[in-house]
């Protein structure tokens, strides 16, 4: 029963859940001055979970457009400069059988590519991280320790009930939900819909231990596949002071603390006894492949895993969520600030749900490719586990064609191992470096941003003034001097290209926010 109403202050946008996807859904609508209260039962960020370890270049790209990349980076404890290698051997003491270099977009050196390499870093050093910014921004009310339990969609916003730790209730109003709960949480149900697809048979159970002396006989690896003859696991160093994750492949929470240390030491290579690893967490899960029937109402989003779970085969699945936070976020902005048409929001879905399914096809073939059939000669694992590696087209390359939020539907290609710039609509924004230090993504304004061909003469200031007119933000900028670039480019907020064109239309920006592109 709910005891009143909400006694705090209020926002726009309530975010249900303060994982990955809500903390980016808050940074990014806090990015365009939107307030947004974010609700997260956890009142701290437990280390004894670490799960994703991998932030992609574009989830970086991201970080560094909200000014938070520099943290992420200073706060993670593995530098892509100290190591970008995964490892596959038989035992930790015994014999390297393959290895992949520059593996998950990691980079020592800046390149054209990205604006920002990929990083490895624990999901909670990003989340405290997020948490701190968001404070920072004055635009965030984070209540922790507090659980959405239901909602109630009318004609101008969502009541949603919220149970405090005490177990005191209170009701809240907001004009917009995002549900970021993950895939156990209540905003799905509110929406009538479901999650469809498959789980694994087969269990897995991830540890952290100690083990301050290990070290490898192959040398140092953000990851070490072990597929010797026990138990095959994935591993690697959560720090350089003896912190581990191991995920232990086909063992289930049934699994008792000294077994656990046996089976760890049989993939070191060594005795129990021999090895001093102290467990220190374990958790229990199980890979999935699904996909919500059904992403949005008209007030409420499904973000992040609520929508779609993919297993971490890869290391997509919060990155995923980030995507989906920041294609919301700016729409939602949009919207609230009067210069874009309620309709841009059914693009979300529209936009997101190739995105999501792209990433489950990848991460369902890694997935078939690290069971118990595991190839175990180099030729065989490089054919087989090239693509969980190796994905810069799946990270960077997906594009939004088709959209009714982009004046194009042609797909540029794709392949999700190798990324290839486009600049047909649709497409990230191609990056470049300006100067040292200084990225191209630096100079786009956070609305609209309109990239002129050197020498053009096109009328931009009746582009401006019609804009203008529609309250729609927008920056011009000239085209990068290496660029012989003919076209003018139209780039959204989220860097995605909207259209492209030689001559100058006026009405192409109401299109793009109207959400009703005219294929
Ligand atoms: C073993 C493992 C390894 C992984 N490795 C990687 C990797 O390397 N790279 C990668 O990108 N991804 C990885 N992932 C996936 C990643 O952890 C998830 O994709 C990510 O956490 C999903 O973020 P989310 O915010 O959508 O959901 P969650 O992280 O599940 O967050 C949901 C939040 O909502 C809160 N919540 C739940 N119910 C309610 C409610 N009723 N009201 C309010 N709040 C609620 C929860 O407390 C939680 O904080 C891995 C996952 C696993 C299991």
């Amino acid at each position: 029963m709910t005891d009143a109403a909400d006694p705090m202050t209020t926002a726009p946008v309530l975010i249900a859940g303060g994982g990955p996807a809500g903390l980016a859904a808050a940074a990014e609508l806090a990015y365009h001055g939107v307030r947004s209260i974010v609700v997260e039962p956890r009142a701290r960020v437990s280390h004894s979970r670490p799960r994703a370890k991998t932030t992609s270049a574009r989830t970086m790209e991201i970080f560094r457009r909200w000014g938070v990349a520099a943290a992420v980076r200073e706060n993670a404890p593995l530098k892509p400069e100290w190591c970008r290698t995964v490892v596959f051997c038989d035992t930790l003491d015994g014999e390297a059988i393959t290895r992949f270099d520059d593996a998950f977009g990691l980079r020592a050196e800046p390149c054209d590519l990205v604006a920002e390499g990929g990083q490895q870093v624990p999901q909670p050093i990003v989340e405290e991280v997020l948490r701190t910014h968001l404070r920072s921004t004055g635009f965030v009310e984070l209540r922790l320790g507090e659980r959405v339990t239901g909602m109630r969609e009318t004609g101008d916003g969502v009541t949603c009930e919220i149970a405090r730790e005490d177990g005191s209730t209170y009701r809240t109003t907001a004009q917009y939900v995002l549900g970021c709960d993950g895939s156990r949480g209540v905003t799905r149900d509110a929406i009538c819909s479901t999650l469809h697809g498959v789980s694994s048979p087969r269990s897995n159970l991830n540890t952290v231990f100690r083990a301050p002396g290990l070290r490898p006989a192959m040398g140092d690896a953000v990851q070490y596949w072990v597929i010797g003859p026990e138990v095959k696991a994935t591993m690697g160093p959560l720090d350089r002071e003896g912190t581990w994750w191991a995920g232990l492949g086909g063992i289930d929470a049934t699994c008792t603390e000294e077994r656990a240390v046996e089976l760890l030491s049989a993939l070191v290579g060594r005795q129990a006894a021999d090895t001093g690893i102290e467990l220190t967490a374990t958790d229990p899960w199980v890979p999935r492949m699904l996909i919500a029937d059904r992403w949005a109402s008209d007030r409420i989003f499904l973000v992040g895993e609520s929508a779609h779970v993919n297993p971490p085969y890869g290391g997509h699945g919060f990155n995923t969520c980030v995507g989906d936070a920041v294609n919301i976020g700016w729409k939602l902005a949009a919207v609230l600030q009067g210069w874009a048409d309620p309709g841009l929001l059914a693009s979300y879905e529209r936009e997101r749900r190739d995105v999501a399914q792209r990433t489950i096809d990848s991460a369902t073939r890694n997935l078939a490719a690290s069971g118990p059939d595991i190839a175990r000669t180099a030729e065989g694992i490089q054919r087989s586990k090239h693509e969980e590696f190796h994905s810069l087209g799946l990270v960077l390359g997906y594009s939004y064609h088709g959209s009714p939020a982009v004046l194009a539907d042609e797909a540029p290609s794709f392949d999700v191992a190798n990324y290839t710039p486009s600049t047909l609509p649709g497409a990230r924004l191609p990056h470049v470096w300006i100067s040292r230090d200084h990225s191209l993504y630096d100079d786009l304004g956070r609305g609209f941003t309109l990239i002129r061909p050197r020498g053009s003469d096109s009328d931009v200031a009746a582009f401006e003034a019609d804009a203008a007119a529609r309250r729609i933000p927008l920056k011009v900028i000239p085209a990068p001097p290496t660029w012989g670039l003919e076209h003018h480019l139209l780039v959204r907020p989220d860097q995605h290209i909207a259209w492209r064109g030689v001559r100058l239309d006026a009405s192409v920006p109401e299109y793009v926010v109207g959400g009703r592109t005219p294929l």
